[in-house]
């Protein structure tokens, strides 16, 4: 099996990056932020605060999660439910953040991680996949631009979906997420040291799939 691993922080167009290039390649593209963002839905709903570290805990043996893939395109269902829209709120993007910092959290989403690589040839976005969860990945990219432009993408992807924001909360939100992020004593976001670093700042979308196709391409062999 391949494992491709790309980590960065939020923004910097990992999952639209990784989902092309895995559809290029024909692996399957697994977006880890997803589990992660499903576990803090989930303790929004159950009013638990997302950065109790106790409450959390006791949330866990009620919550199955699950990834899907229907028609290439992935799928999270939280206890059964199609959870794959409600995650993708700046409310769940902030709680998302606060229950990863937890070692239960990260260690309850691990083996579905890993299961997932074992069984198919994948491409892995998070955070933590070339340091923690994949550390034997062939391939590690760590995938970053500046935090203005990390902020400006997720700022449009708001508003196209209708949900209010301004800009500089947008920017607030990544700045302080990239902080939260890189400093929790556990699974903490940081560059492998095998990984290649790729900078997208100044880069079109298309030119970042291309760049990254080639990273792959030029460890893993031949294209298909
Ligand atoms: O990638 P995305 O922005 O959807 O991730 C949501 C949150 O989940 C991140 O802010 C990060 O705190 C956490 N996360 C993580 N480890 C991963 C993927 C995401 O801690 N592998």
């Amino acid at each position: 099996m391949i494992a491709v691993a790309i980590d960065g922080p939020s923004g910097a167009g990992k999952s639209t990056i990784a989902r092309a290039v895995a559809n290029a390649l024909g692996y399957l593209y697994i977006d880890t932020g997803a589990l992660y963002r499903s576990v803090g839905l989930y303790a929004l709903r159950s009013g638990a605060d997302p950065h109790d570290r106790e409450k959390v805990k006791a949330l866990l043996p009620g919550l199955t999660l699950s990834l899907r893939h229907v028609e290439g395109v992935q799928r999270v269902f939280l206890n059964g439910e199609d959870v794959s829209e409600a995650i993708r709120t700046p409310e769940v993007s902030r709680a998302s953040s606060a229950v990863s910092a937890h070692p239960e959290v990260r260690a309850f989403l691990l083996e579905t991680q890993r299961a997932l690589a074992r069984e198919h040839n994948v491409l892995m976005d998070g955070r933590d996949i070339g340091t923690v969860v994949l550390p034997d990945a062939q391939v590690k990219i760590f995938l970053t631009a500046s935090a203005e432009k990390r902020a400006e993408r997720r700022y449009k992807e708001y508003i196209e979906k209708g949900i209010e924001t301004s800009f500089e909360t947008v920017l607030q939100d990544v700045v302080k997420r990239d902080y939260d992020d890189s400093h929790r004593a556990a699974a903490p976001l940081k560059q492998a040291a095998d990984a290649v670093e790729l900078d997208t700042s100044e880069m079109t979308l298309a030119e970042s799939e291309e760049a990254v196709k080639a990273i792959v391409l030029a460890r893993c062999g031949q294209e298909g």
